[in-house]
This record gives C-alpha cells, structure tokens and sequence, in this order.
C-alpha cells in the first residue's frame, strides 16, 4: 500500500485530497495543530474521519514535522498547510512568512535527512504573480502583492532549489484560487454564500465587502487535489499551473449567488467596507493551464456558474437546518489527544 502524509489535513484542500487518496486506496496521514477548539469539521462532514491517521505537527516545529515523517514512512509528501489567507498576511507578516514561508523548508530539511526517496507537492499559489502579465503560466515573472504572496515565493524557490541540489522529487502546483463549500469563511467566495443564506432565513440584514471590482479564476478545490496527485505520478518533477483559463469579478460572484438564493438584486444589502480593503490587492489573476492540460492530461470538471449554486445549496441547506457552519462548531472530542 502507498503511504501518503498531507500537511494541513483539516483545511478545505486536505480534507479533498484525503477522500480522493483514500478512494485509491492510499494509507492517509495528516498533519493538525493543536488548537483549543476542535478542527476535524471537514472530515468528519466528508465521513472520512476514521480512516484517515492525523499526527499532530506544526510546520513552526521542525522536531515535530520529522516525527510526522519518521511516524508514516511516506511516499508522497503534500504540504497543504499555511497561514492561508492573504488579508491576515497584512496583519501577521512575520507569523505568515515563518509558517506558509519557511514551513516549507523545515519539511524539505526533514525529507533530506529521513526520507529522501519520498516524492513532495508544494502547493504553491496565483498570488506570487501579482499585478503584471495578463494571463499567467510557469514563465510569468514573480511580483507578489502581499507578505502571503512573497512567503509562497520563497516556498516555490526553494522547492525547486531542493530539486536541483539533491535531486528531490520535489513539485509545486501554481493553484488559482479553489473554492467549495468547505472554502473557510474568511474568503470572499464563502463569505458571500454563507451571509446571503443567513439573510434568506432573516438571521443577518447586511454584508459587508471590501473591494468587489477584483477578478480571480475561481475552480472547484476538489478538482484541483486531482491536479496535485497527477503531479507526483509523472515520470519526473516538475511545476505547473492549475487554473480555469477565465476570471470573474466578485460582484459576477454575487448576481449568480443571490439570483441562486432567491434574493434578488444584491445591492440592497451588501455594503462597501473601507476596513476591508487591503494596502495593495491584485485586480485580476487567470492562469493558463495549458501544460498541466498537455502533460497530466487535468482539466477542471466543474464550471463557475455549477461551483457557485453548489456554495449556495450547501449553505442554504446547513443555515435552514440550523446545522452550524464549518469552522465554528465546537463539539466532540479529539481523536489522538
Ligand atoms: P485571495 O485571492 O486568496 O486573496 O482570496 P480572497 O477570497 O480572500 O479575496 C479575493 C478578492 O476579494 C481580493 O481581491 C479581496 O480584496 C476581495 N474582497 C473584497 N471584499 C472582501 C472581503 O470582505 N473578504 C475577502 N476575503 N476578500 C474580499
């Protein structure tokens, strides 16, 4: 059997690529930090949660990122974890560039020294690219726009530098924003679909946005762990850019979400929010896929318009049934505490 190990099992992409690797018949490991309140939300919902193996690590602690390693002698290593979200970066330079920046060294020190032989996905993301070049692919030039975007830099950089000097089977996927009804709420995409099923059933009056003229190429993050998987199975390593090939800006993300909710016309409630504009923001990202289409032969399954009534649907769905959202539900105990 192969033995896989995801750093970052409890976010939206692990919980995804555990229930796609256990489907093909993988040993799953995973990596979760220890927090006060409890994070198996996504695995438990996805109903996967007693056969996965979690291994509590912290990519701030390198002693326990080899534990992890030493404990489940991977042959695919997936570093999905990081302080993922670009408008925290802002607030919290230092802490993001330490975890979603040097995290991924500190994995790649311990695979060199326990387990040079295991293959290693970096996720590496849109948000290096910045500003420049309309549409992106492996050649575009680098100019990140926040400390998240250059802390993912530094991971991508030093990915391939791994490769090349002790010949790592060490890949990064360029990932484009992916979404799901597992996005956490922080993310415009989620933030949206949770508060127009609150306002549906009158539990909330107003949302509140920050800079709604901005584009991303929004997928599905269940089609995108498949991309990660195909990257570890080709002959050698390699970086690729995982993206739709189409942006939208956010006020088309909120026609389609409120004409799904049944709500009509969304400038009667959502409202600008000066706080929540950023100090520097990237107005439109879209990626072009064209070597991962050619040589993993990935494509997307699901369109924006199909992605979007899901998001929609499955808040509906948890708000109506009063079934507290993902992220903030705490309850139950902790499997390997
Ligand atoms: P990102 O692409 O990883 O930064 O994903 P986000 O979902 O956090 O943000 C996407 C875009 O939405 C950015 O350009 C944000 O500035 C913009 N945006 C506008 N209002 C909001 C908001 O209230 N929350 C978030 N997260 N983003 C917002």
């Amino acid at each position: 059997m192969t033995n896989a190990l995801i750093f970052g099992l409890t976010g939206q992409d692990g919980s995804y690529l555990a229930k796609f690797l256990l489907e093909k018949g993988y040993n799953v490991f995973g990596t979760f930090r220890r927090t006060s309140h409890r994070c198996f939300e996504r695995i438990e919902d996805m109903e996967i949660f007693d056969d996965v193996i979690p291994i509590k690590a912290d990519l701030s602690d390198h002693g326990s990122i080899q534990l992890a390693i030493r404990q489940s002698k991977p042959d695919e290593i997936y570093n999905l974890a990081a302080q993922s979200f670009v408008g925290a970066s802002f607030q919290q330079p230092i802490l993001t560039s330490d975890i979603t920046g040097l995290g991924v060294l500190r994995i790649l020190e311990a695979i060199k020294e326990n387990s040079p032989g295991a293959k290693f996905y970096q996720a590496s993301s849109s948000e290096m690219f910045g500003n420049y070049s309309e549409i992106k692919n492996e050649n575009s030039p680098f100019h990140p726009r926040s400390p998240y975007g250059a802390a993912k830099v530094f991971g991508h950089n030093i990915t391939i530098h791994y490769r090349e000097a002790y010949k790592i089977f060490a890949c990064s996927g360029i990932l484009f924003n992916h979404e799901s009804p597992y996005r956490g709420l922080e993310f415009v995409t989620r933030k949206i679909t949770y508060a127009l099923a609150r306002i549906k059933f009158k539990q909330q009056k107003k949302l509140r946005l920050g800079n709604i003229h901005a584009k991303r190429d929004w997928g599905f993050a269940g089609d995108y762990v498949e991309a990660m998987w195909m990257i570890l199975q080709q002959k050698n390593p390699d970086d690729y850019v995982i993206a739709t090939g189409k942006s939208h800006s956010i006020e088309e993300f909120l026609d389609l979400a409120s004409e799904y909710a049944g709500l009509g016309d969304w400038h009667e409630f959502v409202e600008y929010d000066e706080s929540l504009d950023r100090p520097t923001d990237i107005e439109d990202l879209v990626g072009d896929s064209s070597k991962a289409r050619k040589q993993l032969g990935w494509s997307p399954k699901l369109d924006f318009k199909e992605l979007v009534k899901m998001m929609v649907e499955y808040d509906i769905n948890s708000v109506k049934n009063e079934i507290s959202p993902l992220n903030t539900e705490v309850k139950g105990s902790i499997k390997s505490e």
